[in-house]
């Protein structure tokens, strides 16, 4: 009998071995022989063989299995499914394969009770995440849960996948679920209770491109958690000095980006790119400013020595923004046609801090007709010869180093032009700090 055991006991060692190394002739032989196999756990964590494939990567093997009638939500030992052990090793095709085949994304496992959601973001990443996103988009949980509630999900201990990636200095997912409508300032509390926010943690894991995406996203820096410490106590407690800096509530404001407002959610993907990386750009500009002079201070980099003259005889008038005169055009207003410059766009539309009863009243309007702004596209460089985007977005970044070099300075050109439009909105006094007074109190 013992005998027979341990025969048994080596088909299935091997069988786990040959799905580990994605050996499928082995694999293929062995089901063949004996099809029961199919079903065998390993003994403790009682992983099947759809597991063992889903997080090596296998993806032939996961196929196979799925082909062979393998149900692809078998839970192990701690009700993990072969999807969240692919999500959390980042197996690209086998979560895409696995989501096909039908598994279920809204399924808790018993350990932290978390997603395969927020297995993806917790170890960043972030094309996992986004086919989890779509399917959810397409699948019976938006109907039976709610997209928005899905991306907002809660683990065991009240983190949300965003809570998760900002932990974890995952700025791409980060960026992926706030762009998926992930609420920036959840507490972990729920409930109306005081809990860490995503800016929390995003402080205790110290990584300033999460702190960066969420502040652009109005995460608020006077939110307390359970201690009653707002995330730069958390910062400083974690010695993070140059997250702690940034989000000192007395140093400059962030400009953040304006989801609310209708005609940002429906800009066309290019539109929204260039906007972003000038908003992302301005708010990296800030940093420096911060920054400056502290032990934190980033590397500058190294600037060409073409001066703002150089920039302008290199762009005609036409092309140069109306507003800052310094930077290509690169989006159009519509209906009315007038075109601006990135920056410019974002100052415009930018409230520095978000203020939920009247950011939704003030939509931004034509700085040049003062018409209501239906939609930004991607502005057609009206001139003779072709400028494509690439060229646009060069120059765009050049003429931004020039500026650097001779203004060096916290003023923000395209902003403090705005100001004069005086309908902005938002834009109030002492937004922008000197950096001595950073330094003076810390
Ligand atoms: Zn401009
Ligand atoms: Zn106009």
């Amino acid at each position: 009998m013992g005998q027979g055991l341990s025969c048994a006991a080596n088909h299935v060692h091997g069988l786990f071995t040959a799905v580990q190394f994605g050996d499928a002739e082995t694999v293929e032989t062995l089901l063949q022989r004996n099809p029961s196999l199919i079903h065998q756990t390993t003994v403790y964590d009682r992983q099947s063989a759809l597991h063992i494939a889903a997080a090596n990567g296998q993806i032939e093997i996961v196929s196979m299995l799925l082909g062979r009638s393998v149900k692809p939500d078998l839970l192990n030992r701690h009700k993990q499914t072969p999807l969240m052990l692919a999500a959390m090793h980042g197996r690209f095709s086998c979560v895409q394969t696995l989501i096909e085949a039908g598994a279920n994304i809204l399924m808790f496992d018993s350990v932290n009770g978390r997603t395969c959601l927020h297995y993806a973001a917790y170890y960043g990443h972030s094309d996992c995440l986004q086919v989890i996103l779509s399917a959810a988009r397409s699948s019976h949980v938006a109907a039976s849960w709610g997209y928005s509630r899905f991306v907002n999900i809660r683990d065991g201990k009240g983190a949300t996948p965003l809570h998760l990636a900002a932990r974890q200095r995952r700025p791409e997912c980060v960026h992926l679920l706030l762009d998926s409508g992930a609420l920036v300032c959840a507490s972990t509390g729920g409930y109306g209770f005081p809990g860490s926010t995503p800016l929390h943690l995003a402080a205790r894991g110290g990584s300033i491109d999460c702190i960066r995406e969420l502040l652009a996203w109005g995460a608020d820096r006077l939110q307390i958690d359970a201690s009653g410490r707002i995330p730069y106590m958390v910062a400083l407690k974690h010695k993070r000095g140059a997250c702690a800096a940034l989000l000192n509530p007395s140093s400059a404001e962030p400009l953040v980006w304006p989801s609310p407002l209708k005609f940002i959610s429906e800009l066309n993907a290019e539109a929204k790119a260039l906007l972003e990386q000038a908003l992302m750009e301005a708010n990296r500009e800030r940093e420096k400013d911060i920054l400056k002079g502290t032990a934190y201070s980033l590397p500058s980099p190294s600037y060409s020595d073409t001066g703002t003259d150089d920039n302008i005889s290199e762009a005609s008038d036409t092309e140069l923004c109306g507003i800052c005169f310094d930077q290509v055009c690169t989006i159009e207003v519509q209906d009315c046609g007038h075109q601006m410059c990135a920056s410019c766009t974002i100052a415009l539309c930018c409230h520095n801090k978000p203020n939920p009863t009247t950011a939704s009243l003030n939509a931004p309007i034509c700085p040049f007709c003062r018409s209501s702004i239906a939609q930004l596209v991607v502005a057609n460089v009206k001139t003779g010869h072709d400028i494509d985007h690439d060229i646009a977005s060069s120059k765009l970044r050049r003429s931004r180093k020039s500026r650097n070099l001779s203004e060096g300075s916290s003023s923000f050109k395209g902003l403090s032009a705005m100001g004069s439009f005086g309908k902005m909105g938002g834009r109030g006094p002492g937004q922008i700090v000197a950096e001595n007074e950073w330094v003076d109190k810390s």
